[in-house]
């Protein structure tokens, strides 16, 4: 259990999952005076936030706008993005960013200046780092941000069902002492989008926390929530193929934004390795089904990340400097990624699209908000990497804010 006992059963806000989203959220509903509540699965912040790797996109560069953010955005995804999400999203960046610093994020600088990457899709560099493991921190920050507060905790404990109440929302709970329910003003749903779920569906490897199964999005959806472009999911390029040991790790984007290269069985590159993710996972998938790809000694074929062309583009000691963790992972599994080429193939990732919201937040259902991978329409059909986490922190803030207010 979190700050204050739930006891009393009826909250001003509930919300659903605890990853950057639902934390997010729920900091600023109890900020706003809401009496509120995080049910989560499992540990506070156990989510796909905790396991982001790459980092977190926003314009804060000498030469960067919201403009150019907005702009990259939506080609993108295809100019399938709802430009006032996309907006909502871009223009909250810097904010997002010095939010974050508040809590205690410690965004990488170099000489004093902060760290900024140009990553897959982007034409400035915009993605800044907390270290190699950026989520990680993010969780760190928001939870110590939960439990500073007078915010109730149910972990270990799933969301079941909602339905209508009297005056808001009744929640069903499934948790260690067995079902119950709680009554809400105003519902936060930030349970993540289930890619995990559909993985296992389709007998695949995903990046995906094993929380992230799509029950609360379907619930939301049986109780007749809106949705757009629920079925577009996206495949991160570079999954890991080998050693077997690591299926379903993804060497992040910021691998290629340091240089590293693709390369088919003949040697050749094939892609403009910062491409957009579908872009550059489509041409993997392409160069392997026409022939020109690799067989990994475990099975399965793929292509080469040329990972020892980091050290050569930046001088010995970059990789495992800037990298280390990737570094640590692979030679754990027997492989120097500093000397060794690694076998990648794109593996199933991130739900683009999911519940229909306004820049407010609001779903389609009086009183219930959503924000993060839970939502769609903020990443048209393929999301730019690094604009997920920024997403959670403007759309959670911004959920928690609403949900405060309509439960008031
Ligand atoms: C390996 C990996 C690397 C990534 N790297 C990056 C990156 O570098 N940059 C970037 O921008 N994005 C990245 N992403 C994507 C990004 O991390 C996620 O899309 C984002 O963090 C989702 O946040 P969320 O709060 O919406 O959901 P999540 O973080 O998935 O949290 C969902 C929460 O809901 C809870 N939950 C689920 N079902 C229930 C239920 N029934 N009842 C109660 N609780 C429930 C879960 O336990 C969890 O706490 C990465 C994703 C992965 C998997």
């Amino acid at each position: 259990m979190g700050g204050v006992s739930d006891l009393a059963g009826a909250y001003d806000v509930v919300v659903v999952g605890s990853g950057g989203a639902g934390m997010a959220a729920a900091v600023e509903a109890c900020d706003r005076g809401a009496r509120t509540l995080v049910v989560t699965k499992s540990a506070l912040g156990a989510s796909n936030t905790g396991r982001a790797q790459g980092g977190i996109q926003a314009a804060v560069g000498d030469d960067d706008s919201w403009q150019d953010h907005l702009e990259d955005t939506l080609a993108a995804g295809h100019g399938d993005g709802d430009p006032a999400l996309v907006r909502r999203l871009v223009e909250g960046g810097p904010g997002a960013i010095a939010w974050l610093t508040g809590l205690g994020v410690a965004f990488s600088r170099d000489e004093g200046r902060l760290r900024i990457l140009r990553c897959g899709g982007a034409r400035r560099p915009r993605l800044l780092q907390a270290g190699e493991r950026t989520g990680a921190d993010m969780v760190k920050a928001l939870r110590a941000a939960v439990r500073a507060r007078a915010i109730a905790v149910r972990d270990n404990t799933a969301v079941t069902a909602m339905r209508p109440g009297a005056s808001g929302w009744r929640l069903f709970l499934r948790g260690p002492d067995g079902d119950d329910t709680v009554a809400a003003g105003a519902v936060v749903l930030a349970a993540g989008g289930g890619l995990r779920g559909e993985a296992e569906r389709l007998g695949e490897a995903s990046t995906n926390h094993p929380d992230a199964t799509p029950e609360v999005l379907e619930m939301a959806i049986a109780a007749g929530a809106g949705t757009v472009h629920l079925d577009s999911w996206q495949r991160h390029p570079t999954g890991a193929l080998a050693p077997a040991g690591l299926a379903g790790y993804a060497l992040p984007e910021t691998t290629r934004s340091y240089g590293a290269t693709l390369h088919n069985a003949g040697g050749e590159r094939f892609v403009d390795e910062l491409a957009p993710r579908d872009v550059v996972a489509d041409a993997i998938i392409r160069e392997v089904a026409e022939g020109r790809g690799v067989t990994a000694d475990g099975g399965g074929c793929g292509v080469w990340l040329d990972t020892p062309a980091i050290d050569r583009t930046h001088g010995a000691g970059f990789t495992a400097a800037r990298l280390a963790y990737v570094t640590k992972r692979y030679s754990g599994a027997g492989l120097d990624i500093t000397t060794d080429r690694v076998l990648v193939y794109p593996v199933l990732h991130y739900r683009n699209g999911g519940l229909r919201i306004t820049p407010d937040a609001a779903t389609t259902l009086p009183g219930v908000y959503a924000a993060g991978e839970i939502t769609g329409g903020v990443h048209g059909t393929n999301r730019l990497m690094g604009n997920s986490l920024l997403d959670t922190v403007v759309f959670g803030r911004t959920a928690g804010a609403e949900a405060a207010a309509a439960a008031r």
